[in-house]
């Protein structure tokens, strides 16, 4: 667990909470919204443990007394964490947690519950979890941490402060990979590139050493769906049934390839291209491409990302985008949105 102070990026964010600890405004729920790898979690323990410092400094842990010691180590009995068990957050740890909440904190002023993965709490769970938040035990500070708001009862987020994380800018991402996995600047730059403003996936991409096989794989999927007829879309978008992250992944490295494709048509200069290292399949397909065709399929892409964000079937989205960028996209749907 860290202090804010060597948290890379969410500068507006930190501000906010450390303000409502020296202000004395603190809420009683908190739901922190934003994409994967981007730095929630790592906030969400460092505001815990500044909320369970009973001397914070400017809005932080103080770092040296015995609760912060406990909170870092993960074992300060005031601080209770759920998490998905496994799949799903069910009835019983919330009810585990109301017990637990009921009762006095052991330390200090306040009881924190960090629960990770909040859209995965069960029906039952999400509506017996909802009965804390409208009648929440004094003292109590939840904090939620979701990447996918659709999925949580409503009931549940409107009786949140919800905080909005965004991905992370591209040298913020470099920074935490110089910094985190100790690379230097010049393998740190593919990773960075690649990671979508994400440095949870930055450094996954790092550790992993390999990053041209999963991006090959993308582009020639791209590449053969320029000429797949629909049956044929459909069969490789059969793909990603389930595979929500995987989905993701793949269609932020599909748009990093049709930016590429576009920056090629446009400007035609290598130093510009962050697949440099695909430059002759790049030149090959960006002559089957028109710069509206291009610029037809990121709109399309970025178009089954928002349905993704907003809880589609990754099966169904990946289906009709990829049947839009098949051999007859163009025109066998006339004016369909990408609906799902
Ligand atoms: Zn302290």
């Amino acid at each position: 667990m860290k202090f804010f102070s060597e948290i890379i990026g969410h500068q507006k964010i930190i501000s906010l909470l450390r303000k409502s600890i020296t202000a004395g405004r603190v809420a009683h729920a908190y739901l922190f919204l934003g994409p994967a790898g981007v730095g929630k979690r790592t906030v969400a323990r460092t505001y815990a443990r500044a909320l369970l410092c009973p001397h914070p400094r400017d809005g932080d842990a103080c770092g040296d007394c015995r609760g912060c010691r406990q909170a870092a180590e993960g074992n300060h009995p005031d601080l209770l964490f759920v998490k998905p068990a496994p799949g799903t957050i069910k009835i019983d740890q919330v009810r585990e947690v109301q017990r637990r909440v009921a009762l006095t904190p052991y330390q200090g002023r306040r009881q924190v519950c960090l629960i990770e993965q909040a859209q995965t709490m069960t029906v039952e769970a999400a509506n017996c979890f909802l009965k804390t938040l409208e009648e929440p035990p004094a003292g109590i500070v939840f904090i939620l941490v979701s990447e996918q708001p659709y999925a949580l009862l409503p009931t549940v987020v409107s009786r949140c402060q919800q905080v909005f994380f965004h991905s992370l800018a591209p040298a913020e991402v470099m920074e935490g990979l110089l910094r985190l996995a100790g690379l230097d600047r010049e393998r740190a730059e593919l990773p960075a590139v690649l990671s979508g403003g994400s440095l949870g996936r930055a450094l996954a991409l790092a550790a992993e050493g390999n990053l041209t096989g999963p991006r090959e794989k993308v582009f020639t999927t791209a590449a053969a769906l320029a000429q797949a007829s629909p049956a044929q879309a459909c069969r490789l978008a059969q793909a990603f049934a389930g595979e929500r992250e995987e989905l993701q992944v793949f269609l932020e490295t599909l748009l990093l390839w049709y930016r590429d494709l576009l920056v090629w048509r446009l400007a035609g200069d290598e130093k510009m291209i962050v697949n440099r290292d695909f430059l002759p399949l790049l030149r090959r397909e960006a002559k089957n491409c028109t710069v509206f065709r291009i610029l037809d399929i990121i709109e399309k892409v970025e178009q089954a990302q928002k349905h993704l964000r907003a809880n589609a079937n990754p099966r169904l989205a990946a289906e009709v985008l990829f049947m839009q960028l098949g051999r007859r996209g163009e025109n066998a749907l006339p004016g369909y949105r990408g609906k799902v």
